[in-house]
């Protein structure tokens, strides 16, 4: 498991080679917004949240479109049920680790802890799935839960109600 900080120099590295190889560099109003995707909870930001932190920073709106049209180029971000809704309006998930070829990451919807799924019952699964007409090479899964912390938690507040 990545901490917050651990997460950052990740995925920044990652940005910074992308970046490289389309000659073009990782400036502070880059970095200030890749810092704010990392310290999303469950790395999942709103638009307008990203839009609120840039304007207070003086970064513009054109700075914050291209940004993310060129992460989601990048695999960097996914956008979240955006159907229907305004650039605006939308959600996007930052991606851990999507290029690595066997990408399954359980992710506690409470806390935004990621791990690396030890199941190897999914990895079997996946691989016996057949795909017609496509060949697939590598994939990324997030699988959305309660981790054992706090499920803990939970437990122990339900047992002082009762
Ligand atoms: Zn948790």
């Amino acid at each position: 498991m990545k901490s917050g900080e651990e997460l950052y120099k990740y995925v920044e590295k990652r940005l910074k080679q992308e970046l490289q190889s389309r000659q073009m560099r990782l400036t502070g109003e880059r970095k200030q917004m890749l810092e704010f995707m990392v310290q999303s909870k469950a790395n999942v930001f709103s638009i307008a949240a990203l839009m609120d932190m840039a304007k207070a920073q003086n970064i513009t709106y054109n700075t914050v479109k291209d940004f993310i049209c060129l992460m989601e180029e990048l695999g960097m971000v996914m956008p979240v049920n955006n159907v229907g809704k305004t650039f605006l309006g939308s959600n996007y998930q930052l991606m851990i680790d999507s290029r690595s070829k066997e990408n399954i990451v359980e992710i506690c919807d409470i806390c935004g802890k990621q791990i690396q799924t030890k199941s190897v019952h999914v990895r079997r699964a996946l691989k016996t799935i057949y795909f017609p007409k496509f060949k697939p090479t590598h994939y990324t899964m997030y699988i959305h839960g309660i981790c054992q912390g706090c499920a803990k938690d939970i437990k122990q507040k339900q047992n002082k109600t009762k």
